[in-house]
């Protein structure tokens, strides 16, 4: 493979994640881009998703469901796993630089990043679940 041939494809892999805010895992990405490009494998998509994040063009995020999510929102903001349907959701919430920040003062090792997590029931599945009961 020529090096001219690997920016492509992660050029590809780079747009298919910009173009989303579901925070796809590579399985999702693979799955998208597969009918387009079907020379594209799994371990590829997977690698150039990784080499963004070290690149610190793109973030992922263990919400603990098992996968890694890739988001191309790097600006530090937290994530909300739905327990019932597996949806990865942003939650914007302006005070986490402020949060690492004031752990950095007093804490004698470097923080580097800083991860919140939420889980539970996303507004759709909640809706569901009243509609179920209503009937
Ligand atoms: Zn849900
Ligand atoms: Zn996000």
């Amino acid at each position: 493979m020529t090096p001219l041939r690997n920016s492509k494809q992660r050029d590809i892999i780079r747009q298919a994640l910009m173009n989303r805010t579901d925070h796809p895992t590579a399985e999702t990405i693979y799955a998208e881009l597969k009918p387009q490009y079907p020379r594209l494998s799994l371990g590829t998509v997977y690698r150039n998703l990784m080499l963004l994040k070290n690149l610190g063009e793109i973030q992922s995020i263990d919400i603990g469901d098992g996968v890694t999510h890739f988001d191309y929102d790097i600006f530090p903001h937290a994530h909300f796993l739905c327990s019932r349907c597996g949806r990865v959701s942003d939650i914007k919430i302006r005070d986490i630089e402020r949060i690492k920040n004031s752990f950095s003062r007093d804490f004698k090792g470097r923080i580097t990043t800083c991860n919140v997590n939420f889980i539970g029931i996303c507004p759709e599945c909640l809706n569901e679940e009243n509609n179920d009961k209503e009937q």
